[in-house]
């Protein structure tokens, strides 16, 4: 495979080949002070077939900090709109991201390079078009970490800082982030036009959308039923995973919600230490809208505003049936997950009420969920085992030996074998993820200029299922203070 330069990618701008009203032309605004790299992530480069050895030179920096073009990129914000805790907002758009083009690698995917932190767009409205250093970390980190999960995402390609000020509730430094995705439309992008009635946008953008990633839909008569329900689909699944994971996305604004069904837009998100399915990562979500418990329920209401948008181009009842189905297909692929979680192979009716207790159990003694779930790949299912370890994480460990006695009897009747069992279940319980405080540790050595503690955490959440020797203090429970840290929308 050829590996490119800078200057040798080729870009293939089709966003930008859309009738102006879909975006506002606007190149970055360069920071005052020189931007540098803090990080670049090999596994991203490789999706543009980019030499390794480019992150090296001044170039870069200057390219994905915002204050040099190479040739084939055509600058732009997205336009869009949506609503925001449930209320319609007329209009957002990239505020500070650009869409600096569309990069199609040898492989013939497609990738946006969007960079986030780039300055004042035509719908910053109140904002300074910039991202801080903290959030931009935040963002780099668990794009990565998700996609190392396996869990449908933008990815990150890297990190470019500079000394600029940026004024928040305390005066922080800037930052950019490149993130990638074969498209950013979002449920916002449909709703803009459908509710500024400009219906043969509307139909022009889900022509477009399904031509360029949905293909295979584009000869079919009921093309925009039918690229609904493959969004109704991603989406569940994609949220079912987030549920098995134990991860709040915190602000699940429609404008948020991928049309291609991967995470988009990391902000206040959290993955929950102690098991709480009430868990609310994000400190300004007073009402808890987007608690944890509640993300299911929020990704059909999401998909019934997205649904709204195309009533002018499918039948209503249809749809509506399509949005009927979205609650089975969560069910089944968290069904499915949990299933797995548990090192079960075969599918039982009694599996349910086995997963209900033991997560009732793991609430009520507030039990670290990524541990426990690691942890749990080493029971024994011998009879007299009595898998002191686990036992350890309840405050009734009685009632846990009656669990373990139903479990025990759950794996021997399919004849599980433990050593084999548990090789599976690794591969499905992560031993790292990013713990809100980790990301802290990260970010307060950044605001020292220490970058090393970024790629520390990159390389290892990019293999989130292996134990890495001497990484064992990044699979704990967090130390007290980083437990509560608080981190809200402000970024
Ligand atoms: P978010 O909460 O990041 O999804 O952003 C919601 C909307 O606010 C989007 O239109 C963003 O582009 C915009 N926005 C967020 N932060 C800023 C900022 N610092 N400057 C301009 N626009 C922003
Ligand atoms: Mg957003």
């Amino acid at each position: 495979m050829t590996k490119h330069k800078l200057e040798t990618l080729t870009f293939d701008n089709s966003y930008a080949r859309l009738p102006e009203v879909f975006y506002a032309k606007v190149n970055p605004t360069p920071f005052g002070a020189a931007p540098y790299l803090i990080s670049a992530n090999r596994a991203a480069m490789d999706l543009l077939d980019l030499d390794h050895a480019e992150a090296a030179r001044p170039e870069f920096a200057g390219v994905f900090g915002g204050s040099l073009l190479v040739p084939g990129m055509e600058p732009l914000a997205m336009l869009y709109s949506g609503h925001q805790f449930g209320v319609y907002v007329p209009q957002l758009g990239d505020g500070r991201a650009i869409l600096l083009g569309e990069i199609v690698n040898g492989r013939g995917e497609r990738w946006d390079l969007h960079l986030k932190g780039a300055g004042m767009t035509p719908f910053s409205r109140d904002g300074d078009g910039r991202s801080v250093l903290r959030s931009a970390i935040r963002e780099y980190l668990c794009c990565e970490a998700m996609h190392g999960l396996g869990i449908p995402t933008t990815r990150a390609l890297c990190l470019v800082g500079s000394d600029d000020k940026v004024y928040r509730e305390q005066v922080e430094t800037g930052a950019t982030i490149v993130r990638m995705a074969p498209s950013h439309v979002r449920f916002g992008t449909f709703e803009i036009f459908y509710y500024r009635k400009q219906h043969e946008h509307l139909q022009r953008l889900a022509d477009y959308v399904i031509e360029m990633h949905f293909p295979q839909l584009t000869q079919a008569a009921d093309k925009y039923l039918r690229f609904f329900a493959e969004v109704v689909e991603r989406t569940a699944k994609l949220i079912a995973q987030w549920q098995a994971v134990g991860w709040s996305h915190g602000v699940l604004n429609t404008d948020n919600m991928s049309i291609l069904g991967a995470t988009l837009d990391y902000g206040p998100y959290g993955f929950m230490d102690d098991y709480d399915r009430g868990f609310i990562c994000n400190h300004s979500d007073y009402n808890g809208r987007y608690a944890f418990n509640q993300q299911p329920y929020i990704g059909l209401w999401n998909l019934s505003c997205l649904a709204q948008t195309l009533l002018p181009l499918a039948p209503k009842d249809v749809l509506k049936e399509v949005l009927d189905g979205y609650q089975v297909l969560v069910d089944r692929s968290y069904r499915e997950q949990m299933q797995k979680k548990l090192g079960l192979t075969e599918d039982r009716g009694e599996d349910e009420t086995l997963l209900q207790e033991l997560k009732s159990l793991m609430a009520g003694s507030r039990v670290d969920y990524t541990i426990f779930w690691r942890e749990l790949g080493t029971f024994s299912s011998e009879p007299a085992a009595r898998n002191e370890r686990l036992r350890e994480h309840f405050l009734d460990p009685g009632r846990f030996d009656l669990w373990a006695a139903q479990y025990r009897d759950r794996l021997r009747g399919e004849q599980s074998r433990d050593d084999e069992r548990r090789v599976r279940m690794d591969r499905v319980n992560p031993r790292y993820v990013l713990r809100n405080y980790l990301a802290q540790g990260a970010i307060e050595k950044a605001q020292q200029k220490d970058y090393t503690e970024i790629d520390c955490l990159l390389n290892l959440l990019q293999h989130p299922y292996v134990d890495q020797p001497g990484m064992n203090s990044y699979a704990v429970a967090p130390p007290n203070w980083g437990k509560h840290l608080s981190v809200s929308c402000s970024s």
